[in-house]
């Protein structure tokens, strides 16, 4: 389900086995950019796909830590005491199900700034 058809070669290609160039973008701003590349054609991909915005559902996870730094609430101490574990994996399981859906179901697009 991960390996998708590579848009330049059609060579079929997982996520994990993309190169990656680090190249400067000369715009008004000088930015380091990661280029993603298929490892058959040496060409840039990137990912694109609807699929992605899943990931939005992932920033809750990154925002939690940072209530309990700025405020007194401790979130971890609000879960019962319980049930804390299974709680625990359950939101562990949900951020895997989450990130391997969103590339699972993402697809690969040219990119032509290389
Ligand atoms: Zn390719």
């Amino acid at each position: 389900m991960l390996k998708k058809p590579c848009p330049w070669c059609e060579k079929k290609i997982s996520f994990w086995q993309l190169g990656r160039i680090r190249k400067k973008k000369l715009t008004f701003l000088t930015i380091q950019h990661d280029f993603l590349i298929c490892p058959y054609c040496a060409k840039a991909v990137k990912l694109s796909g609807r699929s992605l915005y899943l990931l939005w559902a992932l920033l809750p996870f990154f925002v939690f830590p940072f209530i309990s730094m700025f405020t007194d609430i401790e979130l971890f101490d609000l879960l019962p005491i319980d049930n804390r574990f299974l709680i625990m994996s359950i939101g562990y399981l949900f951020i895997l199900a989450v990130f391997f859906g969103a590339l699972g179901f993402s697809k690969f697009a040219k990119d032509n700034d290389l």
